[in-house]
């Protein structure tokens, strides 16, 4: 070694704005007619090799059930196990490659994601996931080269955190990656989430099995590609598109599991929680078990908001990315007093809101993800049109082309009302209306009746109630806006993840999580070594 490379303090990806007339808006709806017109068949690839089975299942754009955007092949037991031995075949090599090697393989995957594959990436978001080109873009290429360069940076702060020096001993920490393998499975509503998972404990010197969502696999497959394009060693990361409850079977029982990087529904991971409890004694060692998870995130507003910015961070938190955000606002407290108003505004604007096939840049909202998704939140909207304890202020879905959910807010009349505490990650935003003499009521509701603890928001511009609300709502969320919707989280700016029933608070792209990859050893070399045991004290008088 003749130097120390120190990986840079990353910028964050500026976001294009897609106005008419700009030259990013022809490249993206180029990139979309060629998604469009592209049927490809997604193999898993393991060992660096492409595998095709005859297990398939087609994907489709959630807007629109005629486009057919590609068929994937599925692995079962077979294609999992191999995973897993190619994975440790391909552990000691990739422990031992240099730091500065990893990092440059992660950091040039970022690069190619910024560059060559920015209209292409997103344009393949926007049609598998439904996302408005702003939405999309945001999080492909974005967020993903954020996380890409952040969980390098982090990597290297962490190596470079070492112990005191004594005079006689020479100390260090080794950052060694987890003994064994580490599975990732990937929700489908991000595809930063998609190439963050696999990609943290990789950069850590980890080697994965990788299992992504059906409902994202395309996007996760031209990921996979472009790791492999930057130079990712065969079985590093193996790509399994797969069952769930076969990764619970196969993989996550298996005793070289060192570690489990999860996103998803609480159901989920409590369920593989539960699995990996029920196995402890068959693991080699303690498996990591890192999950982000569901939420029900909230607006509390007293009678000092701003009308005007509560009902823009009423709509674009609870109906941007037809609220399939983990951090979208989906119940709100709203002070009887600014009621009236608020009301007529929202309801004003909400008409404007366009919904349809995401190729019409015009649109704010797609469809949702899939027909589960869809008949869940039809069946909140039907039943708020006759349940006592809720009026429908506005609200309807229509499955003829795609699978369209309009924006929809139900007045709860009860604090219990099903709507107001239950996840539905979709466009309904629950409000319940307080009376003045509710306050501490509602703000004890706000605090402690959810099982989740994902993110909140507050609307006042009362310095006495910020620091009531900042001391009364402290483990309510895991990421808390002031004045602002509570969705949208920057990397390296706004740390992500929340406690509770929405996960481990590991927080995605941060140091935090990427601790969770490395098990310190701490080595002492003695330069004068003892040559006699006994102790001064132990001389004659
Ligand atoms: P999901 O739980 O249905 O699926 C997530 C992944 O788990 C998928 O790949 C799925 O195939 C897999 N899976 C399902 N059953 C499994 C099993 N038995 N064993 C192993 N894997 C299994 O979630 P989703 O619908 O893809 O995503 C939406 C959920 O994710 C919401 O609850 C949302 O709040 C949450 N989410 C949270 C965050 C966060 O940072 N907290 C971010 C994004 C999404």
């Amino acid at each position: 070694m003749t130097g120390i490379y120190h990986a840079p303090n990353p910028d964050n990806v500026k976001s294009r704005t897609f106005a008419p007339g700009t030259e990013e808006r022809a490249l993206l709806k180029a990139a979309l007619e060629e998604v469009s017109n592209q049927k490809v068949v997604i193999p898993a690839i393991i060992n660096g090799q492409e595998v095709y089975t005859d297990d398939r299942f087609e994907v489709r754009a959630p807007h629109d059930h005629s486009l057919v955007l590609a068929e994937c092949c599925r692995v079962g037991e077979e294609g999992l196990k191999e995973a897993i031995e190619t994975a440790m075949a391909a552990k000691d090599a990739w422990e031992m490659l240099p730091r500065e090697q990893r990092y440059a393989i992660f950091l040039k995957a970022a690069n190619l994601v910024e560059t060559k594959y920015r209209y292409f990436l997103t344009a393949v978001t926007m049609l598998g996931q439904s996302k408005t080109a702003n939405e999309a873009s945001f999080d492909a290429p974005d967020e993903v080269c954020d996380l890409l360069r952040y969980n390098v940076y982090n990597m290297d702060l962490i190596y470079n955190m070492q112990p005191k020096q004594d005079l006689t001993l020479m100390n260090r920490l080794k950052y060694r990656p987890l003994e064994g393998f580490v599975c990732a499975v990937t929700p489908f509503n991000f595809a930063s989430i998609c190439a963050n998972l696999p990609a943290a404990p990789a950069t850590a010197g980890n080697v994965v099995v990788w299992k992504p969502s059906t409902n994202a696999v395309l996007i996760s497959y031209y990921l996979m590609k472009i790791f492999m394009e930057a130079g990712l060693p065969a079985g590093v990361i193996n790509f399994v598109p797969s069952r769930g409850s076969d990764v619970s079977n196969y993989v996550l029982t298996d005793r070289r599991l060192g570690g489990f990087h999860f996103t998803g529904s609480t159901r989920v991971f409590r369920d593989t929680w539960k699995m990996v409890g029920e196995n402890i004694d068959n693991y080699r060692a303690y498996p990591r078990l890192v999950g982000e998870t569901g939420g029900k995130d909230y607006c509390f507003a007293t009678e000092n908001a701003d009308v005007d910015e509560l009902v823009t961070g009423l709509i674009r938190g609870a109906f941007e990315y037809q609220g399939q955000k983990c951090s979208a606002l989906s119940r709100a407290y709203i002070p009887a007093k600014l009621w009236p108003e608020v009301k007529e505004k929202l309801l004003a604007e909400i008409k404007t809101i366009r919904v349809g096939d995401v190729k019409d840049f015009r649109v704010l909202m797609g469809a949702v993800i899939d027909r589960h998704a869809f008949n869940l939140a039809a069946e909140y909207i039907d039943s708020a049109k006759h349940d006592e304890d809720a009026d429908l202020l506005c609200g309807s879905y229509d499955d003829s082309k795609g699978l369209f959910i309009y924006p929809t807010v139900i007045q709860v009349k009860s604090l219990n009302y099903k709507s107001f505490n239950h996840e539905l990650f979709s466009p309904i935003l629950s409000i319940y209306v307080y009376e003045k003499d509710e306050y501490d009521k509602v703000i004890d509701h706000c605090a402690n009746s959810s099982k989740y603890a994902l993110t909140g928001c507050i609307y006042t511009h009362d310095r006495n109630e910020i620091a009531e609300l900042e001391w009364k709502l402290r483990d309510s969320a895991g990421n808390w806006n002031i004045n602002d919707k509570p969705a949208g989280a920057l990397t390296g700016h706004q740390p992500f993840g929340g406690a509770r029933g929405s996960g481990t608070n590991d927080k995605a792209g941060n140091i935090t999580n990427m601790f969770r990859w490395v098990s310190p050893q701490s080595i002492k070399e003695n330069m004068l070594p003892f040559t006699d045991y006994r102790w001064p004290s132990m001389a004659e008088e």
